[in-house]
């Protein structure tokens, strides 16, 4: 398999993980064959009206992966380039990440094919209630929960759920999570990913003696969780320098204003143009002077071209998958801290799993509350991770898939699967 394959797809790379933790961790092979592939594969396709009377036809998935400690859970993507391989990936992701974290789900993953930012708002409701209906037999609060990711949010949320419920005539807000705090989302749900980061790159930054006082921080992406961390690791004392997105970025090395920059984006859609700044591109944000790299846009981000010229000495991935497995070895040789994924961006699936338990039992947790049980879960997995890290000398990731395969492993033995 040459590296090329592995770089432009993730779900070799995820299956190529998996098996390295099996043979490290002396499980029998029939682990890793049994993680390779989801236990149910979906594809749906549905049409949609359009707001100039034609019909549109679009492609979705839901994929499920391993349900054995507890039911599928995983967000539901809107973006062009999604495709099955990509929504394989993202669920086996889950499904390591809640064995991380140590919460009761198995991973699941779903996406639609389709640019939303050429869809109206009806179009984009229709497209969100359409797919539901495609999918509604197979997820359900007691076997597999939705929840947002790139370019879906608390509305679509909202429309999805009114749209099961509507299909189940039940109320069951348990059915999906990130939903708007009136329909029975969870306080601190929105920022989740983002204070998880933060959280991860504190923990992170300690054992590498950082300080976090004037760390200089890149980060890609500035959509949910690009934003969040930003603003929440500049209270923690951190200077944001540089900041790209899809559009365009912004440098400048005494630090950007965070909440300016939202309202900035708020108002113009992008990071771009941010009075005070440089204009940088993508490739340089990489190689911008700066002691932490923040990936938190999408998967493959950084690859071997661009990993030799890394400076950062801490890179928390925000994204999933953003690091190819070539780059992963080149930060590997040049010392660089690595908190993977599946780990570092937990917090969000942390604070959905408070909003199901919150739904389920129909009492509901102050945002306090919610940050500071998040938080201890993410620094309890913090160390689980570091300490194999140490322990094993093995890097942070193959760290966290070890803790993560073990765990399900167990979960698949005791059920008898193995
Ligand atoms: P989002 O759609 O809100 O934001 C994505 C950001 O990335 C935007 O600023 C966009 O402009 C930028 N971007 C996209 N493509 C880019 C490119 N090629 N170059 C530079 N910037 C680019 O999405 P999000 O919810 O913030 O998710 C970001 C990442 O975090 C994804 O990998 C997602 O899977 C992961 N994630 C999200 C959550 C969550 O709770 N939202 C949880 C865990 C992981």
């Amino acid at each position: 398999m040459s590296s090329m394959e592995t770089t432009l797809n993730p779900l070799l790379a995820a299956q190529q993980q998996i098996s390295k933790a099996v043979r490290a961790l002396n499980l029998e092979q029939a682990v890793a064959a049994i993680l390779a592939e989801p236990q149910r594969f979906v594809e749906v396709s549905f049409p949609v009206k359009m707001d100039d009377g034609s019909v549109k036809v679009f492609k979705g998935y839901r994929c499920q992966h391993n349900n054995a400690l507890g039911p599928f859970k995983g967000g539901i993507r809107f973006h062009p380039d999604v495709n099955g391989d990509e929504v394989k990936a993202l669920s086996i992701w889950m499904t390591l990440k809640c064995a991380v974290l140590n919460l009761p789900y198995g991973g699941g993953k779903g996406g639609v094919v389709c640019d939303p930012t050429e869809l109206s708002r009806n179009e984009l409701e229709q497209l969100s209630r359409r797919f539901i209906r495609k999918i509604y037999k197979i997820v359900g609060p007691e076997n597999d929960i939705p929840a947002p990711d790139v370019n879906t949010n608390a509305s679509i949320m909202g429309w999805m759920l009114d749209e099961y419920d509507s299909l189940k005539g039940s109320n069951s807000p348990g059915f999906i999570t990130g939903k708007p705090l009136i329909l029975g989302g969870s306080f601190g749900r929105t920022e989740a990913t983002g204070r998880g980061v933060a959280v991860v790159t504190r923990e992170a930054a300690r054992q590498i003696e950082l300080p976090l006082e004037g760390a200089r921080v890149a980060v890609q992406g500035f959509g949910n969780v690009g934003s969040h961390l930003a603003r929440i690791l500049q209270q923690m004392g951190c200077r944001i320098v540089a900041v790209v997105d899809i559009y365009g970025g912004i440098r400048n090395p005494d630090g950007l204003d965070i909440p300016e920059l939202i309202n900035h984006v708020a108002k113009h859609g992008s990071v771009k143009d941010f009075p005070g700044t440089t204009p940088i591109g993508n490739e340089e944000l990489f190689t911008t002077e700066c002691e932490i790299l923040i990936p938190a846009a999408l998967e493959n981000q950084i690859v071997d071209s661009n990993a030799k010229h890394i400076k950062a000495r801490l890179i928390v991935e925000a994204a999933n998958g953003p690091t190819s497995p070539a780059a992963d070895e080149i930060l590997e040789e040049k010392g660089i801290l690595v908190a993977p994924d599946i780990l570092a961006n937990a917090g969000g699936v942390t604070v959905s799993y408070f909003e199901w338990v919150q739904n389920l039992q129909k009492f509901y947790w102050t945002e306090a509350e919610v940050n500071k049980r998040m938080e201890r879960m993410m620094v309890q997995a913090f160390q689980n991770v570091y300490r194999m890290h140490q322990e094993k000398r093995v890097p942070m990731r193959e760290a966290a898939y070890m803790a993560a395969v073990a765990r399900v492993a167990e979960a698949m033995s005791l059920r008898g699967w193995l």
